[in-house]
């Protein structure tokens, strides 16, 4: 993986795509530790760069340095104390009671969304699988199967094409499942454009073309994303894209309110998607949040409850039974009521998550190759729309070819499949290669779970298997919204079939094998040596299979698959997060970090602002640097060094950040102004929150000449309450802090309360071990 980190690093800045870009930013965010030599830093006294080189070749990894951080922490400053002093309890009572409501409506409107999105993708199947259809029974008889061919390519590139052209030209973050942004969001990272109204609209017509039009891919996915983006929008009562204010839910324009309720959107998700509300509720705390409560726990399950109870009632209700209530996700696996298991089998379980962990490990590999050299060489727009349509078309061909080169006739069932295709085989017999290849891929998975013995002979399987897999691998990364989940089950799903088949072929009088029982195994492997999720994802799975007998084997096997998978690389989620360069903080600190001290990963010197701050000193250090946090200090003086000769920067205060200076600018709440005590009476949270979340640039905010000599006294809007640390902790006590509370900067002082230094997320995102295989030996590398 090394040298795949130094592949990818010489990728990026080669190629000229957006991720490229963000990478050339990394010199402004390197920083050196204090007594290191070797770095080659120019420090003066408006940035500080240092070549990156030295840190590359260093346990160090590659960030962007265009990723802002999202601030979790809670400003304690007199301007928030006295507004909510000034409001009251009731209006507190008024606040909580408006999040339940507004976590009711990110439920609701999230499963209505996943209920639009179940219809169109149903629709345009139908039409597209009853036309070839049509014409494959047609053209068998008369030798002219080349029509249906060119058909279903054909139908497939155009319906892509919609959905590639929109994401390419209008919203390239829509594309894929969104579950990586989702999971930055989460952890505290910005991604821009993540939960914007347009990324919405793209997203739900983009996924429906691409599952319309054929690629291997789910629509169960990019419901997360959907979910999180109606929480964000909902939560902040305005939009941008449409450029409309209700003036609704001020007081929830804050990083804080809006994760929670991004947290709630994107469990929402889950549920509408597998029917699944436990499992949206831990896949929201697996993947993400850092902060958790229990109040937060009961409005999460709230939000996920109603949106798949609404999916419910419409699918209900399209089925002529609106009180019927028996469709609770976009895909559920069906009822496996009475199959179980037997202890023996458990080793044959495991076997099969070993199998999941490689498949899935060798999955993510050919991913990873295949999205540096994406990165590399289809970086313009309609090259992306291009890739598309030729995937969709490949899609097409293939399976047309499959089912062409391999007609395994099977007795007309007394269940009927979606479209049954007679094809070549005799009157009365249908061909279950076409019967897999002519249905959505939710409902081959389903077919493959519960179809009967002997439906499907072990060649149409391994062929199934083979190029699902491939046409999965290569379409996840695509340009157009896909979601990875159910081709995963699919492929698993085939695969364990085949185990199960070939295990009957072994013990012929076995009366426990269940080939179905197999395919679920099979599924659930493949999906956790892919994605790596193990609680969220178990519990996804039972709620799914409405069977709580399959907790032990699939928990069992979606953890024997993620150890396996860990030891070659990253889940697929991780790995795309990687290859970004975003400053994602994992669950636990490095390896070995608590050998690392806080003066080697903190950036000095600091740009400090003092308590009473000049305008000119903090328009100039705005301009000129792009940091966000700024502590405050009194008594500074440049030239005092403490006892071990390290440059102190006065005694800390606070921690003022950019967006709240901006503002003091633009009010021009200068203490030398005529009007400044009224104004400092006036001033509340709202006109902080006024712009959020995205405040002017300082080029747009106009302050004369003679106002730079004026002063702004910060200590009234800055946080006092920031958080610090001593400069003889570890890397590991900052990596807790940072990452059990969500912050974005801490600062580093000495035993005097003096800052010493700053510590970003992406100071500590730099730092990254893994554990791995090498030649037969477990290898830590740092
Ligand atoms: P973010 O971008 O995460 O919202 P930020 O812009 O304040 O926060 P980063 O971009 O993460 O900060 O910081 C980039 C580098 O600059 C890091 O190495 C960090 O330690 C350093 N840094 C941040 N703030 C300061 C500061 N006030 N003085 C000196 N160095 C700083």
């Amino acid at each position: 993986m090394e040298n795949d980190t130094d592949e990818t690093t010489s990728l990026l800045r080669n190629s000229r795509s957006p991720i490229n870009h963000l990478i050339d930013d990394v010199e402004t965010i390197v920083a050196a530790p204090l007594d290191d030599d070797n770095s080659s830093c120019t420090n003066n006294s408006t940035a500080r760069k240092c070549t990156v080189k030295t840190e590359i070749e260093d346990p160090i990894h590659v960030l962007a340095g265009t990723y802002e951080s999202l601030d979790y922490d809670e400003c304690e400053n007199d301007v928030n104390i006295k507004d909510e002093a000034r409001h009251g309890p009731k209006w507190i009572i008024k606040r909580e009671i408006a999040r339940w409501f507004v976590m009711a409506m990110i439920g609701i409107i999230t499963g209505l969304i996943a209920s639009v999105i179940d219809v169109a993708v149903e629709y345009t199947s139908d039409l597209k699988f009853t036309y070839v259809k049509h014409y494959v029974d047609k053209c068998a008889e008369h030798y002219c199967l080349l029509i249906p061919f060119a058909a279903w390519a054909g139908f497939n590139a155009m319906i892509v094409m919609v959905g590639a052209v929109l994401t390419a030209v209008f919203e390239p973050v829509a594309a894929g499942s969104g579950i990586p942004q989702i999971k930055c969001f989460l952890n505290g990272v910005k991604i821009p454009h993540v939960v914007r109204v347009k990324t919405l609209v793209i997203k739900v017509i983009g996924v429906v073309s691409a599952v319309a039009g054929g690629l291997a891919v789910g629509k169960e996915g990019p419901m997360i994303h959907s979910g999180a983006v109606v929480a964000a929008g909902i939560s902040q009562g305005r939009s941008s894209t449409f450029r409309f204010d209700l003036n609704l839910f001020e007081y929830f324009r804050t990083d804080t309110e809006k994760r929670d309720f991004v947290s709630g959107g994107a469990a929402a998700g889950v549920s509408a998607a597998f029917g699944a509300p436990v499992g949206g509720v831990l896949f929201s705390l697996e993947e993400g949040a850092s902060f958790w409560n229990q109040a937060l726990t009961w409005r999460i399950f709230f939000a996920s409850m109603l949106s798949t109870v609404t999916l419910n009632i419409v699918a209900s209700c399209r089925n002529g039974k609106c009180l019927d209530l028996s469709s609770p996700g976009l895909f559920n696996f069906g009822r496996f009521d009475t199959t179980s298991y037997n202890s023996v089998e458990i080793l044959l379980f495991i076997t099969m998550g070993v199998i999941g962990g490689l498949l899935g490990a060798l999955f993510n590999h050919i991913n990873y190759k295949l999205t540096i050299f994406r990165n590399r060489y289809i970086h313009y727009k309609f090259l992306r729309v291009v890739e598309a349509m030729i995937v969709a078309m490949i899609s097409g061909v293939v399976s047309f070819l499959v089912i062409f080169i391999h007609n395994d006739c099977q007795p007309m069932r007394a269940e009927p499949t979606s479209y049954p295709v007679q094809f070549f085989c005799p009157d009365g017999q249908y061909s279950s290669t076409a019967d897999l290849f002519f249905q959505t891929p939710e409902e081959g998975a389903k077919h493959l779970f519960h179809d009967t013995e002997g439906t499907y002979g072990v060649v149409t399987l391994v062929l199934y298997c083979i190029v699902f897999f491939f046409l999965a691998c290569w379409t996840y990364g695509l340009s157009i919204p896909s979601g990875l989940f159910i081709p995963s089950l699919l492929v698993g799903a085939a695969w364990g079939r085949l185990f199960g088949q070939c295990l009957q072929l072994m013990f012929p009088n076995a009366v426990w094998l269940d080939s179905g029982k197999y395919a679920l195994i099979g599924a659930a492997a493949q999906l956790g040596g892919i994605v790596r999720m193990t609680i969220s994802l178990t519990v996804i799975i039972i709620e799914a299979t409405g069977n709580i007998t399959f907790g032990l084997p699939v928990m069992v096997v979606l953890m024997v698959a993620k150890w396996i998978g860990d030891l070659f690389n990253e889940g697929i989620y991780d790995m795309h997060i990687h290859l970004q360069g975003v400053p994602l903080l994992g669950w636990e600190p490095p390896l070995l970090s608590s050998e690392i001290s806080t003066r080697k990963v903190m950036s000095h010197p600091v740009t400090v602002m003092r308590t009473q701050e000049k305008v000119g000193r903090i328009v100039e250090i705005l301009k000129s640097e792009s940091h966000n946090g700024f502590p405050v200090v009194q008594d500074y003086d440049p030239d005092h060094s403490n006892d071990s000769g390290v440059q102190t920067f006065g005694t800390f205060r606070g921690v003022i950040l950019r967006s709240q200076l901006i503002v003091l600018l633009k009010l021009k709440v200068f203490q030398e102004s005529p009007d400044y005590q009224e104004k400092l009476s006036n001033l509340k949270a709202t006109d902080f929150r006024d712009a959020y979340p995205r405040f002017p640039p300082i080029q747009q905010i106009h302050v004369s000449p003679h106002e730079h000599e004026f002063t702004v006294d910060l200590l009234p809007f800055m946080n006092p309450g920031a958080y610090t640390i001593q400069d003889g902790a570890s890397l590991h006590r900052i990596f807790r802090l940072f990452r059990a509370l969500g912050l974005r900067h801490v600062v580093v002082v000495n035993e005097k309360n003096q800052v010493l230094g700053m510590v970003t997320r992406k100071d500590l995102a730099r730092y990254k071990s893994s554990v791995s295989l090498s030649k037969g030996k477990i290898v830590i590398k740092e």
